[in-house]
């Protein structure tokens, strides 16, 4: 029986897009010194606004807001007192959560689904717990004398997750911040803006300066910042590393991943494959812990990928607002043609390349769910962050052997095991080099769960009591 697909879309009436976005400094908004640039839609290409690029004397005037802000107001107030405003902006998140989801989508081109029950709720969830831990430092064990003005600078995979996982912590401490969102991604950073007014934050304890690289080298480099908190890609990180070198600021840096997810011959096929689906498919596997090596025991191989197969064929590629949207957009052109070239280099060196039947939108970046079979330890893409919906698939006989596999990669940010005996899943545990791994279930994202990586993923933990330790003086995990 033939049927039509009726799409589902999400309005985007609630979004209120202004033409122009100026820098959000002193809680207000200033018009930069710099020039401007375009944020557009990845999945129409559509322009949703022009943003201030700002320039080394915006970022100035931003670290002095936050300067006074932390001495004046935010390192003074009881932090009973913070608390009330993290509760304020946590509850306003989740009063304008549509909004903030439609945003999201329209401006990153993740599905609806996913900003509306993954991104958003988990961002709400972070200022809830960590205004929890700002009158109970002292039961923390990391001091409680925060660093003084953060600089923090986020990728573009979850702008607001990413934003939150940066900004609550530090405010809950008593620090003041500079944050920088992505070039492909300000809309929701600057909409936090708005929240943070409408919370009455007092004036420069967050302050949010959008631009390009030049911009989060001025902020790194700014000498009366105290702390450089870092998202983004491992090369970057390095860089970041070494300006910082000496100078005696703070650093944490969530870096790049290309995580192993194990799957045993006891596993539960169906659910194993949920899994993997969910482990690299989900955000269009703009994830820097998606499960983007697919390890699984020779014996179950063929069965697990017939029914992989089966199930990426039933994902649905296409508008981010429509609700029954798996698979969105790619974030930008830059990102679909980073992961053309590695899967085209996947192809020379021999591996087999499926996707599903699946038609892409005309307009747009857009990129089917793939996997490549007959992968080796060797191939490029099994060693370098494709940063996609792209899977590679590699087998193993024994444990040792998935460990070994698993471990032999410079990144050490996440696993997945999947199988039924729970003392094998304590030895994975232990065996695996990496800062987080999932038994059973893969990327699941809690507050009080403390999440980082190990080698070129990078140092120091976000999230949890531990996270809390990256603001504080004296604070070393
Ligand atoms: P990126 O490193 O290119 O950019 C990240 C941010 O850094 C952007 O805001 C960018 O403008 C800024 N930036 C660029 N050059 C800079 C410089 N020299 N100095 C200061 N700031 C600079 O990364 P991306 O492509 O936006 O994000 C994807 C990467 O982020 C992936 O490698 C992914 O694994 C990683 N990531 C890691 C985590 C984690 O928690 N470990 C989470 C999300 C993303």
């Amino acid at each position: 029986m033939d049927f039509t697909y009726a799409p589902a879309p999400e309005s985007r009436s609630i979004v209120d897009l202004k033409a122009s976005y100026g820098l959000f400094i002193s809680g207000q908004f200033v018009d930069g010194h710099g020039s401007s640039f375009k944020t557009i839609s990845p999945a129409t290409e559509e322009v949703l606004a022009e943003v201030a690029e700002a320039d080394d004397a915006d970022v100035d005037a931003a670290v002095k807001a936050a300067r006074r802000a932390h001495t004046r107001v935010w390192s003074r107030m009881p932090g009973s007192e913070r608390a009330k405003y993290l509760y304020r902006i946590a509850r306003i998140i989740q009063e304008r959560s549509r909004e903030l989801a439609v945003l999201e989508s329209l401006d990153n081109g993740k599905p609806i689904k996913e900003s509306r029950d993954v991104d958003v709720p988990v961002v709400a969830a972070h200022f809830f717990y960590y205004a929890g831990w700002a009158d109970k430092l002292e039961h923390a064990g990391f001091g409680t004398t925060p660093l003084g003005v953060a600089g923090q600078v986020i990728p573009w995979n979850f702008p607001l997750l990413m934003l939150a996982w940066k900004v609550a912590p530090a405010l809950a401490c008593g620090n003041t911040v500079v944050l920088k969102p992505a070039e492909t991604t300000p809309l929701t950073a600057l909409l936090f803006a708005e929240i943070c007014q409408q919370a009455d934050l007092p004036p420069g304890v967050v302050n949010i300066v959008t631009g390009a690289g030049g911009t989060g080298q001025a902020i790194v480099a700014h000498p009366d910042v105290d702390k450089v908190a870092f998202t983004g890609s491992t090369e970057v990180g390095k860089a970041i590393a070494r300006a910082v070198a000496g100078t005696g600021k703070k650093v944490t840096l969530e870096l790049g991943g290309k995580a192993a997810n194990i799957v045993f011959d006891d596993a539960p096929i169906d659910q194993a494959v949920e899994g993997i689906v969910n482990g690299i498919f989900f955000n269009q596997g703009h994830v820097c812990c998606a499960g983007s090596r697919l390890l699984v025991q020779e014996s179950v191989a063929d069965e697990l990928l017939e029914r992989l197969k089966r199930r990426m064929g039933t994902l649905r590629v296409g508008d981010p607002l429509d609700k029954n949207t798996d698979v969105g957009a790619i974030n930008s052109a830059a990102q679909l043609q980073r992961i053309r070239e590695l899967s085209d280099v996947g192809e020379a060196e021999g591996a087999g390349r499926w996707s599903p039947p699946c038609e892409l939108p005309d307009r747009g970046f857009w990129f089917p769910p793939t996997i490549f079979t007959g992968v080796s330890q060797a191939h490029r893409i099994a060693r370098e962050e494709i940063f996609g919906p792209v899977l590679s698939v590699l087998t193993f006989r024994t444990p040792s052997e998935a460990v070994e596999k698993a471990n032999n990669t410079p990144y050490g940010l996440s696993a997945g095991v999947w199988t039924e005996k729970g003392s094998l899943i304590l030895h994975m545990a232990g065996a695996l080099k990496a800062g987080v791994v999932w038994a059973n279930t893969f990327n699941k994202f809690d507050p009080t769960s403390p999440f980082g990586g190990y080698k070129e993923s990078g140092q120091g933990r976000e999230g949890g009591r531990h996270g809390l330790a990256a603001y504080l003086k004296g604070g070393d995990l």
